[in-house]
Parts: structure tokens; C-alpha cells; sequence
């Protein structure tokens, strides 16, 4: 686990409420980026192929929509190459190569700031509330981008994993074991963390909340479809984090105390 603490919000006195949000989804839109490197896999495992055999793979690429609806609806990686026309004999290589690419740089560039992100988080700010991220990416690439979108000021600290490839696999124990780091280090500066809410796009998300008692926010802008979010049981689901911010729900819960 590391954690990244922005010096310039954390001399504020600790009295606000908290709110714990993941990055991937309610922040970032990352279709474009898993898109482009799923094309890129591909592209290499038939070159590749093609040197070794001299035959050409019978690859039957998704459109962005096809492949965005697998990932959303959770269809495994496996099925989604075996879709694709990769043989069963080479989708492990495919999928090591995906893992293996899908954090270099000339990928993450693809990555694009939510609709609405910015206004729900500078209200989230205006209305007291300090913003703790949590999220399987690591804090430098959390940092990069929001120092790029302009949004590093908005945020008061980034609870990430030190393993760069954590993010792609999603595993709900390691968003669990993060999200409780995340409240136990606010206790201890002294915030208030109840009430509290987790805002997030996937299941870790969802799981992650409820196992520390909170309310749980499910976003469905992200990787995740509405109908997979919602067996989870999240106390609420939004389409945006903006919506998810503006609605009475939250801010119902957050005034709770
Ligand atoms: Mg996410």
C-alpha cells in the first residue's frame, strides 16, 4: 500500500467530513486506454504468430462497443480473446502481453477525465467535505493525472497500490485491506469518518464499503453495468459521480450526524 498526502490540503484543521471515492470510473473513463491496448495485444500475437508459423490468425476483432459491453457485463478476458478469434493455445500469451502493456505511458495517454468529474469534485470541496481517494492504481499515476487535469488541489489524500498492475485486476480483497487503511489513518488526523460513504464503479468498490460499515455509492459510468452493480445491493447507484453528489441520498447521509 502507498499513500501520498497533499501537503496543501492537509493543513486545513480536522473537522470536515470524509469521503472515500475510487479513481478508475468515477474519475477516469479508461474504455478508451483498455480498448486500445486490447488492439495492440492482438496486433502484436498475430505478428508474432505470423513470424513463427507463417499462417495469419483468424482474429475476429470487437468494435470499441462489443468489447466495452464484455468488460461492463464482467465476461472473462479469457471468453472475450476466444471471441476474438484467438486460439485456446495462445490467450494466456495474449493476456500476459495485455497485462504487461496496459500501464506504459503511450496507453495511459488515453485515459480521459469523467464528464462532470471536475464540477463534483470542486462541490465536494466547497461544501467542507475533504476527499480521500482509494484505488488500485499506484499514487503516481493517480498524481500524474490529476496534475494534468488540474484537479491535484481538490484532493486531500491518495490511498493506491505499490503494484502497478493491481488496477487491471481488480481484486476486492486488496480494495478491502486499502479502504480500511484509508479510514484508520483519517481517525487518527482526526476526522470525522462517520457518517461516510465509498463511491466507486465496481463490486471491490461495493464490497470494500460494506465490509467497513458504510454507505456505498455504485457508479455505472464506469466498467461495470448497471444490472452487475446492482446484485451487489450498493446503498445507492448513480450514472455520475456528479449526479451521485448531487443527489439527496448523499447528502443526507453525509449529514447524518
Ligand atoms: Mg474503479
Amino acid at each position: 500500500m502507498l499513500r501520498s498526502i497533499n501537503q496543501m490540503t492537509s493543513l486545513q484543521m480536522p473537522s470536515g467530513q470524509v469521503v472515500f471515492c475510487d479513481f478508475d470510473g468515477p474519475i477516469v473513463d479508461v474504455s478508451e486506454r483498455y480498448y486500445r491496448t486490447y488492439r495492440l495485444g492482438l496486433s502484436t500475437l498475430q505478428a508474432s504468430h505470423q513470424e513463427t508459423s507463417g499462417e495469419a490468425l483468424p482474429l475476429q476483432i470487437l468494435s470499441k462497443n462489443q468489447f466495452w459491453w464484455m468488460k461492463r457485463n464482467r465476461v472473462a478476458d479469457i471468453d472475450i480473446a476466444i471471441r476474438s478469434g484467438v486460439p485456446e493455445d495462445l490467450v494466456d500469451t495474449l493476456l500476459q502481453q495485455v497485462q504487461r502493456i496496459v500501464n506504459h505511458p503511450h496507453l495511459l495517454q488515453w485515459d480521459t477525465l469523467q464528464p462532470g468529474a471536475e464540477i463534483a469534485i470542486q462541490q465536494l470541496k466547497r461544501i467542507g467535505i475533504r476527499l480521500v481517494l482509494v484505488t488500485l492504481r499506484h499514487p503516481r499515476q493517480v498524481q500524474a493525472f490529476l496534475q494534468a487535469n488540474d484537479l491535484i488541489q481538490y484532493v486531500d489524500e491518495i490511498f493506491g497500490a505499490s503494484d502497478i498492475n493491481a488496477a487491471h485486476l481488480n481484486r476486492a480483497d486488496q480494495k478491502v485491506a486499502l479502504l480500511k487503511c484509508a479510514i484508520e489513518a483519517q481517525k487518527k488526523q482526526g476526522y470525522q469518518i462517520y457518517p461516510t460513504c465509498m463511491i466507486g464503479d465496481t463490486e471491490a468498490d461495493i464490497i470494500a464499503g460494506q465490509q467497513a460499515g458504510i454507505v456505498t455509492v455504485a457508479l455505472t459510468n464506469g466498467i461495470r453495468s448497471h444490472d452487475y452493480l446492482k446484485r451487489y445491493q450498493p446503498t445507492s447507484i448513480n450514472s455520475t459521480l456528479l449526479k451521485a453528489v448531487q443527489s439527496r441520498r448523499i447528502n443526507q447521509a453525509l449529514q447524518a450526524a
